[in-house]
């Protein structure tokens, strides 16, 4: 009897042995999925701090990066960049660098072969006096006062070719382009040659609104023979009292790029225009961009 109880016992205890550990197992399963919850927490937790710090360190990176865009926008200023390969008319060898718009110097923006205007430039035009010919808005007051002053003076000055959009420009220079090709030229030496002719789109005053083509009674072809009327001597006394300049001399083209034009005539204003004729410069030479 005695082995049977022990037995039994035995096998009591062996029976609760096995629901203790079955407990404990089924107990520890159930822990687990919170442990492993807990677990997953922490990484999740971490990975959000680590994501927080991310993000704060990228926008730390990308103000820093502004920063940096800002300080390539002001040394952009002070050295333009240059178009590269992306330009259309590179094929040609040209290269021109971005001109810089400055809206607080804008009577005195550069544009010729070397600079040319940005993509997307515009400008507010307005018609000048008694013409459908128009300039940027703000030359117009003083284009008018020069024209009334000259016609007081006897002079008539009548304007053939204000402002040009770029497009427009780009239809003339590219028929002049076609042309040379027609004559036999590779499409690289008709670019060449048409730019002697025509400036490219976007490197001409007349894109920028700033300049205006002069005939006169009797003389409106826009030739060289301009230069012997009266209205260009007027022009060449007293175009500076009114902020013009002539942009094309004979003896600077090496500077300019442009040959002689007595009838093509740049506003940059008084103070600019006086100090230009008084120093016998060129607007490149005056802005020290020659
Ligand atoms: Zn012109």
């Amino acid at each position: 009897m005695n082995k049977i109880r022990l037995i039994l016992l035995l096998g009591l205890c062996i029976f609760i042995a096995i629901l203790s550990i079955g407990y404990v197992t089924v107990g520890m399963d159930e822990k687990q999925p919170e442990e492993t919850e807990t677990t997953t927490q922490q990484p999740e937790t971490s990975t959000a701090a680590e994501n927080s710090t991310a993000e704060s360190s990228t926008a730390e990176e990308t103000t820093a990066e502004n920063t940096t865009a800002q300080t390539t926008v002001a040394q952009t200023t002070a050295q333009p960049v240059t178009m590269g390969n992306n330009y259309e008319y590179a094929y040609a060898g040209f290269n021109p660098s971005v001109a810089v718009v400055d809206s607080e110097k804008w009577n005195l923006l550069l544009v010729n072969q070397a600079y040319i205007l940005p993509d997307g430039f515009t400008v507010k035009t307005a018609e000048v006096s008694g013409s459908s010919q128009t300039m940027d808005y703000r030359v117009v007051p003083h284009y008018n006062d020069m024209v009334a002053a000259a016609k007081a003076d006897g002079i008539s000055l009548i304007p053939i070719s204000g402002y040009r959009t770029v497009e427009r420009q780009k239809g003339n220079f590219e028929r002049k382009i076609d042309y040379y090709e027609t004559l036999g030229y590779s499409k690289a030496q008709a670019t060449q040659l048409a730019s002697k002719i025509i400036l490219m789109p976007g490197t001409s005053e007349h894109n920028a609104g700033l300049a205006m083509d002069f005939g006169t009674d009797g003389n409106t072809s826009l030739t060289e023979t301009f230069a012997n009327t009266d209205a260009f001597k007027w022009l060449s006394e007293n175009a500076a009292d009114y902020g013009f300049i002539l942009r094309y001399e004979k003896e600077t083209q090496d500077i300019t790029k442009v040959t002689y034009e007595p009838w093509h005539w740049r506003y940059v204003g008084v103070d600019a225009a006086k100090e230009i004729v008084a120093q016998g410069v060129t607007l490149e030479e005056y802005l020290g961009m020659a």
